[in-house]
């Protein structure tokens, strides 16, 4: 039996980044930047003000006081968007809004607050006239050129993901479109007799494929782009079909797809992996290039298979197997198929963070296998982590997946982990309630 570890790394080791692509800014977020993006100019571009107010030259306020304002006249306005009328003659002081341009000469802003202006304007008393009530330092309220970006400078380095900060730090040096590295593709194809596409009548002895949906999801989830390819039936024509179908170079698709679609970086199958599975899935994967089937140390998720599939223009496209009871899909995609679709984004393989909570159930192992069991992780009274199980652990019942947000992990070489051990919880979800 393979470790998870062994595991995953035999799989990452067939992955790699993706080519790059320009794209417009925002259809971006999340992918990982092809290039370094220098900036071609000082953000902000000019000094300007940070307060609605007046701007001054503090040597002259320096005596401002509630008591004996410094009353100055008010010559002009600078709005934002705009450039000042002038530079800032001497004994004069300019009213100025966020975000405008310093006139020449002034080297601080007086918020409007410090000022009389607003009992001016109940008095209807003029305002060409402003008492300036508090002392200005030098650059008080002014925001300097160049403060958060100088021009030249690397403000977004190559391989940095691209999270709404990043995405509007691209924008404030004018960005429309970049280049970051392609999406992933994966073909996401589900095999089995028992089968029935959701929408279709329910038939007794038959079920619905939610592992389709449960790792595609999962995909899109992790970064990818999920194409569905539908159902393989357990024989070889069937299969065969639909693996044409996931690595055809565009075209019409046979199952339905829409013209044009991408051929996949991955394909990822569902079921017929087991031991005693009748061997159709595993025939046809050899056929078509080179297929491994592993035990890997873990429960849910023992039977995995791994392989690449010959496609066409002499590329190698990886193949994950997964087991083919929903939990077991599931996890499995969460331990190899989602760092895998990191690796292709052009980022590191992640990982779930990981939290160490009270247990309000065992976990049980009963064979030496890393046990993943599916738990809501929560606070209790006294602000520390616990962890309560969703229920039945059975690698079939998919609802105990539905309910988790995170795996406790019970380690190959403890046989149980009891109620108030601490374990290791991988967390699936990670946000705490407002209320
Ligand atoms: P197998 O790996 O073919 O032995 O399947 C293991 C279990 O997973 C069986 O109970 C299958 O009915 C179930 N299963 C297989 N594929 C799917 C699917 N796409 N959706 C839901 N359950 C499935
Ligand atoms: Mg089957």
């Amino acid at each position: 039996m393979l470790s998870v570890e062994e595991a995953r790394e035999r799989i990452l080791s067939h992955f790699s980044a993706l080519p790059a692509e320009e794209k417009p800014l925002l259809d971006c977020l999340g992918q990982v930047l092809a290039e370094d993006l220098v900036a071609p100019f000082d953000v902000p571009p000019l000094p300007n003000s940070a307060m609605d107010g007046y701007a001054v030259r503090a040597s002259e306020v320096v005596s401002a006081s509630a008591e004996k304002p410094v009353v100055l006249p008010v010559e002009g306005l600078v709005a934002a968007g705009s450039l000042p009328p002038g530079p800032l003659r001497r004994g004069t002081v300019m009213r100025i809004m966020t975000g405008a341009p310093l006139p020449d000469g002034a080297d601080a802003v007086v918020p409007f607050e410090d000022t009389d202006e607003l009992e001016r304007r109940k008095g209807a008393a003029p305002l060409e006239r402003i008492g300036i009530r508090v002392p200005a330092s030098k650059g008080a309220a002014v925001r300097a050129a160049g403060e958060d970006i100088r021009k030249g400078a690397v403000v977004l380095t190559k391989g940095t993901v691209l999270r709404a900060g990043e995405i509007g730090v691209a924008a404030s040096i004018g960005m429309k479109s970049i280049r970051v590295v392609r999406r992933p593709v994966v073909a996401v194809i589900s095999t089995g007799d028992e089968l029935l596409e959701p929408g279709q009548p329910f038939q007794p002895g038959k079920i619905y494929n939610s592992n389709a949906f449960s790792v595609a999801a999962a995909v899109a989830t992790a970064g990818g782009v999920a194409r569905v390819i539908g159902i393989a039936r357990d024989t070889v024509e069937s299969l065969q079909a639909a693996l044409d179908d996931a690595l055809s170079p565009s075209g019409p698709g046979r199952r339905g797809q829409a013209v044009g679609a991408a051929p996949a970086d991955m394909v990822v199958t569902s079921a017929g992996v087991s031991k005693g599975d009748y061997d159709v899935v595993k025939d046809v994967l050899a056929q078509r290039g080179k297929v491994a089937l592993w035990s890997v140390r873990m429960r849910p998720a023992k039977p995995l298979a791994f392989g690449t599939l010959d496609a066409p223009g002499d590329r190698k496209v990886p193949h994950l197997g997964l087991p083919g009871n929903p939990v077991s899909a599931m996890v499995a995609f969460e331990q190899f198929g989602r760092p895998a679709i990191h690796v292709m984004l052009g980022r590191k393989p992640m990982l779930r963070p990981s939290i160490q909570a009270v247990l309000d159930d065992a976990v049980t192992n009963h064979d030496g296998r890393r046990v993943y069991a599916r738990v809501v992780v929560y606070r209790g009274a006294a602000g520390e982590y616990r962890a309560r199980s969703t229920g039945t652990q059975s690698s079939g019942a998919l609802t105990s997946m539905a309910s988790a947000n995170g795996l406790a992990v019970c380690p190959e070489d403890i046989s149980q982990l009891g109620v108030g051990d601490v374990a290791t919880v991988h967390m699936l979800d990670w946000s705490e309630e407002v209320f």
